[in-house]
């Protein structure tokens, strides 16, 4: 903790708000406060665009292969700062320790993914089909980026945008979460040690988000918005983004399905189910909210998923052995406490969990419920906890049509064994990703993100780096 820097990031330098407020770190496993750090006002966040903007037209200019080195530097500095990096990511967020250094080495997969498609950004020539014109087609990078972050992926949801902002050629205002701001702050100190030129990136802290941000958004400096949190902010944002035109990546929340088929592989709709429901405690978007389980397996697959929650150990995510950390904070536990009481009210069967422990840190047990009924909350919220609930069907149509019945639609998750109902069913609902016997989907390589209220855009995979590419079309006739 003794070399993480606190302060704001900004032309490269490090520096401390201008009129000198700071904000404290807290620890979700003891509730006690970590460290401070710099909070920045609007002055701060109209220094740190200016320092983008500034270095935008030089940067833009930089080779590709230039940018993709500079990427695979960080990605290797990464890699060999795991440990230190990880330990940072659990005090701040509470995860395993075993589950931070996974999302280290996710994490860095983007800078390494980023800095292959950094050189093989494409254009285009051709003749018109009148014959009389050509056309030249060249991509540029869209200008000073806006990135806001959340809190429960702090490394991997930062990588994944600077990496395509820096092969792109963007220059870029980086306003990480409050409660995590840690991980993207030594995030800036790695890519200045793997040579990033001043005023690319500038790092942010605030606590005073909206101050922040919205005279960027509405200055017409900014040119492109890349946020992910939830889908209320990312509205607003819409909005505000609206004024100045700006350009709009959305990675937002879901809402997943979790289908099970009566002719499913238990064992792996068991293991898919761990993976979706507890993957960082449950507080992904990705997460597994619904649990659809066809009426004549859905004994066998409560009691196996009950054995397995009851048997994870719950702590603090430095202590050898724990598989289940803290939540975020205490706003974050009550959420998870009222879901789970309306539920019981409402006549869910709690099958193991469901009681918060006494004790400082913001715990919570891994809960599966039954007899969830249609109308209790968490149908229609993302729990954001280890949660499981568990509803019946009876066939195939009546449960495409539940697990669409949301304004969500980031990803599903499908079990069955038959390839025919497999693809079907994948095909017909209306998710950006499809988990097929599996409860991991996120890969660098492939491309994230939502339809619906979920979001606009995809990130990482080929598509990744488009997020921050314009088209220039240039005419000239034939002569
Ligand atoms: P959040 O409350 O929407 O906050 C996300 C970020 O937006 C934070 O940095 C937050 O800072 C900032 N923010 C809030 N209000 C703002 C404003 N008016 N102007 C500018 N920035 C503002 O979400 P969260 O609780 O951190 O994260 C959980 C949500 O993220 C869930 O809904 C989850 O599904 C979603 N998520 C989506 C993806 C995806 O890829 N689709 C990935 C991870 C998470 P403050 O906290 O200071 O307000």
């Amino acid at each position: 903790m003794t070399d993480t820097p606190t302060q704001l990031f900004i032309g490269g330098a490090w520096l401390d708000a201008a009129d000198g407020a700071t904000m404290p770190v807290d620890d979700p496993a003891t509730g006690e406060i970590l460290c401070r750090i710099a909070d920045a006002g609007p002055k701060d966040a109209k220094l740190a665009e200016e320092a983008a903007v500034q270095a935008q037209e030089e940067w833009a200019r930089t080779a590709p292969r230039a940018r993709s080195e500079i990427l695979r530097r960080a990605y290797e500095i990464i890699l060999e700062r795991t440990d230190e990096l990880a330990h940072l990511m659990t005090a701040e967020m509470g995860k395993p320790l075993a589950e931070a250094r996974g999302e280290v080495a996710y994490a860095a997969e983007f800078f390494r993914w980023f800095s292959e498609e950094a050189v093989r950004i494409d254009g285009g020539a051709g003749i018109l089909p009148d014959g009389r014109n050509r056309m030249l087609l060249s991509r540029r990078p869209v200008g000073p980026c806006l990135l806001i972050t959340p809190w429960n992926f702090p490394l991997a949801m930062s990588t994944r945008k600077i990496g395509p902002a820096i092969a792109a050629g963007c220059t870029m205002v980086l306003k990480p979460a409050p409660q995590t701001p840690l991980s993207s702050l030594a995030l800036a100190a790695i890519l200045k040690e793997a040579g990033l030129p001043d005023g690319v990136l500038n790092v942010v802290t605030t606590s005073r988000a909206g101050e922040v941000c919205e005279p960027l958004l509405r200055g017409g400096r900014i040119r492109k918005l890349s946020f992910t949190g939830s889908t209320n902010v990312g509205r607003l944002l819409l909005a505000q983004s609206a004024e100045a035109v700006v350009r709009t990546s959305m990675e937002l929340g879901g809402n997943a399905p979790f289908i099970v088929f009566e002719d499913a592989d238990l064992d792996k709709a068991v293991d898919g189910a761990m993976l979706a429901k507890m993957r960082n405690m449950g507080e992904a978007c990705t997460a597994a909210n619904r649990f659809f389980v066809h009426h004549s397996v859905a004994e066998e697959f409560g009691r196996r998923l009950a054995e397995r929650m009851g048997a994870l150990v719950v702590g603090p995510g430095t202590r050898n052995g724990v598989d289940v950390g803290p939540l975020i904070d205490r706003t974050g536990r009550g959420k998870v406490e009222a879901l789970v009481a309306d539920a019981v009210e409402r006549g869910a069967r709690v099958l193991v969990g469901g009681r918060t422990p006494e004790g400082p840190g913001c715990f919570y047990p891994p809960t599966v419920l039954t007899d969830v009924s249609p109308e209790s909350r968490l149908m229609d919220t993302e729990i954001f906890g280890p949660v499981a609930a568990i509803l019946t069907f009876g066939d195939e149509d009546e449960v495409i049509r539940r697990a669409n019945d949301t304004p969500w639609g980031l990803v599903g998750y499908v079990f069955t064994e038959g390839l025919d109902r497999a693809l079907r069913v994948s095909e017909r609902l209306e998710v950006g990703m499809v988990g097929l016997n599996t409860g991991l989907v996120s890969n660098p390589a492939a491309p994230f993100g939502g339809v619906k209220q979920s979001g606009l855009g995809r990130e990482g995979g080929r598509v990744g780096i488009e997020e921050f590419l314009e088209y220039q079309y240039l005419a000239m006739p034939v002569r």
